[in-house]
Parts: structure tokens; sequence; C-alpha cells
């Protein structure tokens, strides 16, 4: 699963998604090694100079996983620990991504050994232009599209785009997504993502009987996907916010509170612990909230064969990657809570990013309203090809979004043929 921090092998897991999904539809052997194999990788070691004079050398990578569909896209991450096979699955699940919604991607991933909270401004920006001077040769436009993954923002994505230019000789605003407005950054990416999950949120509760107007909404994780997920459920679908949390812990008031303020009192305060009128509760106890619709905006592996028999949402919507572990997705589905997987419920963000680019390589630049009426379409369309898939072959939507992703990726295969 996206974003999976379990102990296994990470990309081991990717790999066992492609056989479960590849006996579902019937792949043979062929079809089934080119999924399993990333396309391209680039190890790259590289030295930084640190602000006390001295140097140290960083390792970074590149995975593009698959490229049948178009050139790939995914982000860069600076960790500690960043591994080549965590950025091989993460390529892999971008790939999917970018195939459930139907944008004309391939997925890739790059990551970067090292710990940012502990290095300057200035080490951090000489270390993204060594390691995009470093990656140069295989990224670009219309080969290889970075965006902002975890502890990379979009000031990142700005030395990434200047050093790039800088090479070519002249601006190349499309060879990165998630960039800031001044430089080609698109109207509405930054709350693409949450208003990604509220239109799916509102297509699924349609399909469950839940009518969203005054339904309840528990939201774990009140960042940048959470908050804006709530606010928008809240102004425009009335549904009533009960419950949010962040790391310090959560809160919860039965009869709703205004999910704008709470963003404001955790901007003053640092918590949403706290807010007046409130009671305190656990993450713990959030995710088991009396509430229609959870929405796990944090972390991974969050909702476990432990918790997920006590959850008492109806509908369970992933705006974070990976929340839900593999024994947990079993016991929803059975007690018949859907779920709307992360590749889906958090697709708005590549979505908007696909539009940025668009826009980047047009030089054409569109209205917020334009942004959010295409987006608000291709969620709605994706939710409606992955809901066929889970009913037409009885299995959960995260095993039906697979299947639509990984046959358009198979399709795309097939018609290209093998070269030579
Ligand atoms: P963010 O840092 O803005 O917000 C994360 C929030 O989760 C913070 O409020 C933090 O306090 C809270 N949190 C962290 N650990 C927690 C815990 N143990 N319990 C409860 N709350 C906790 O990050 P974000 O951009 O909103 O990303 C959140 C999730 O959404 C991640 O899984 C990310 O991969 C996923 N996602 C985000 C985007 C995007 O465009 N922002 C796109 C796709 C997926």
């Amino acid at each position: 699963m996206p974003g999976s921090n379990s102990p296994a092998n990470p990309f081991e897991t990717a790999k066992q998604q492609i056989d479960i999904v590849a006996d579902l539809i019937g792949l043979n052997g062929g079809i089934r090694e080119v999924l399993k194999h990333p396309k391209r990788e680039l190890t790259v070691n590289f030295p930084v100079r640190l602000d006390d004079g001295s140097f140290r050398v960083f390792t970074g990578y590149r995975v593009q996983y698959n490229m049948a569909r178009g050139p790939t896209k995914g982000g860069i991450r600076y960790h500690p620990q960043v591994s080549l096979d965590e950025v091989r699955a993460l390529a892999a699940w971008m790939t999917w991504k970018c195939a459930v919604v139907n944008i004309p991607y391939g997925g890739a991933k790059g990551g970067v050994i090292c710990d940012p909270k502990r290095m300057s401004p200035g080490e951090l920006e000489r270390l993204t232009r060594r390691y995009a001077s470093e990656i140069a040769s295989i990224i670009g436009p219309e080969v290889d599209i970075p965006a902002p993954d975890v502890y990379t923002d979009s000031q990142t994505m700005a030395w990434i785009m200047d050093t790039y230019s800088m090479q070519k000789g002249y601006s190349v605003p499309g060879v990165v997504t998630g960039k800031p407005i001044s430089l080609g950054g698109s109207e509405g990416r930054a709350e693409a993502t949450g208003r990604g999950c509220s239109y799916v949120v509102r297509e699924a509760a349609k399909d469950a009987g839940i009518r969203v107007k005054g339904a309840t909404v528990a939201v774990q994780g009140f960042g940048n996907a959470g908050s804006v997920a709530a606010n928008l459920l809240h102004d425009e679908q009335g549904a009533t916010i009960v419950a949010a949390s962040d790391t310090k812990g959560g809160i919860y008031k039965a009869d709703g509170f205004n999910p704008h303020a709470v963003e404001e009192y955790k901007h003053k305060t640092g918590s949403v612990v706290g807010f007046p009128g409130s009671k305190a509760i656990s993450n713990e106890e959030l995710l088991e909230t009396k509430a229609d619709v959870l929405i796990p905006a944090a972390l991974e592996n969050q909702i476990t064969g432990k918790n997920a028999d006590r959850v008492q949402a109806k509908l369970v919507a992933e705006a974070a990657n990976g929340p839900t572990l593999p024994e947990a997705d079993k016991i929803l589905f059975q007690k018949k809570i859907p779920v709307l997987p992360d590749v889906l419920a958090n697709a708005g963000g590549v979505t908007v990013s696909y539009f940025e680019w668009a826009q980047d390589i047009q030089g054409f630049y569109w209205p917020l309203a334009q942004v959010n009426e295409r987006l608000e379409q291709v969620m709605v369309r994706s939710y409606a090809d992955v809901r066929k898939a889970a009913q037409e072959r009885g299995v959960h939507n995260r095993t039906a979004a697979y299947v639509v992703a990984i046959q358009r990726v198979v399709d795309a295969i097939r018609a290209r043929g093998f070269y030579p």
C-alpha cells in the first residue's frame, strides 16, 4: 500500500499487489514481468558543501517505473530512511495513481537520504541544486516531472526548476509541478488533494445512501489534505465536522464545529487540542468515533487488524497515503464499510499537478474556477470507474482501483508492443 512503513520491504508488497491483480485479470508471464520491474533507475552520490565548510557525500535516487502511458510523474522525498526499494515501490504506486485518474502519465519517484530537519536552508538549497543537476539528464517536461513529497515543498521545486533551466539556457517551468504561482504554479494546487477527496466522498455517499448535508465527519490529521477536505465538506456540502486531530491529540464536539475556526486555532496555538467547547479525545478514539464519514489524513498504518472492527463510520476516505493495513481492508469489507482508497481519494493532488504541467507547456494559465471544474470531472469519472470495477468483480474498492489502473497500463503496453 502506498506509503506503508511496515517492516515488510515495500517493493515486495508492491509486487505482491501486482500479482494479485494480474491473477484477477489473467495476465500472462511476459507483461506481468514488465509490470514488476522499474523501467529506469538512477543512483547518484554527490558532495554538498555544509555551512561549516566541510563536504559530505549524499546518496539520491530517481526511479521511473513505467512510461507506457506518457512521461513519468512523482515526488521527491528527503528523509533519513529513504531506500532504493522504497523509492521503487512509491514509483510503482504513482504509476497506478496516475492511471486510476486516467491522466497521461507513468509513475516515478525520487529521494535523497538526508535529515532535512538538521540542515540549514543554505545546505538544503545546495543539496537540491546538486541533486537536480545529477538527475537532470533523465528529467524534463517530456520525460519525467518531479513534484514535492515528504519534506520537500514549493521552494524545493523552484530551486529544481531554476537549476534545470540554467543548464538548458532558457526557462523550463514544466520540468516540475508544485511550484510557486510566480513561477508557473497552478491556481488551486495547494488545496487540490482535499478538494478531490471532498468530491469522491460526495459521490460515494450517494451510493452508500448517506446524505452528506448534515452527515457527521471525523478527520484524523488536520493538515493540508485533512483541513481542506473538512472545510469543503462543511462549506460546500453542509457536512458537520465532529472530530479532528493532529500529532498532539484530538477534539470532539457532537454538534460539530466550524473547521475554519479550528484551523485558525491550530495556526495560533500549534494544535487543535483545547479548541473551545470541544472534548479531548485520543487519535485512537478518533478512528473509532461515531461519525458517518472517517477521513484518515495523517499517516500510514492507522486502521489495523486490531481496531478495524471498532470503526463505526459508514464510509472511509483515505486522504493520507496507506492509512489502512491489508488485514483491516478485509475486516472493513466484511463489515460492508466502503473505503475510498488512497490512489483515488488523494489523487486530486497529482491531477492538478497535471493541469499545472499542461498550463506550463502551453504558457496559458487557467482561472481557479476552470481548474476546480476540471478536477471535479476527473474525480467523478474516476470514482465511477472504480465503483463499476468493484461491482463487476465483487472486490473492495482498493483492489478495484488497482484493476482499473493496471488494466490501463497493460492496454498501453500491448498497444505499443515490445520494441524492437
Ligand atoms: P501535513 O503535514 O500538512 O498534515 C499532516 C497532519 O497530520 C498534521 O496536522 C499533523 O499534525 C497530523 N499528524 C501527524 N501524525 C499524526 C498522528 N500520528 N495522528 C494524528 N495526526 C497526525 O501533510 P499533508 O500534505 O496534509 O499530508 C497528509 C497525508 O496526505 C500524507 O499521508 C500524504 O502522503 C497524503 N497526501 C497529501 C497530498 C498533498 O497534496 N498534500 C497528496 C497526496 C497524498
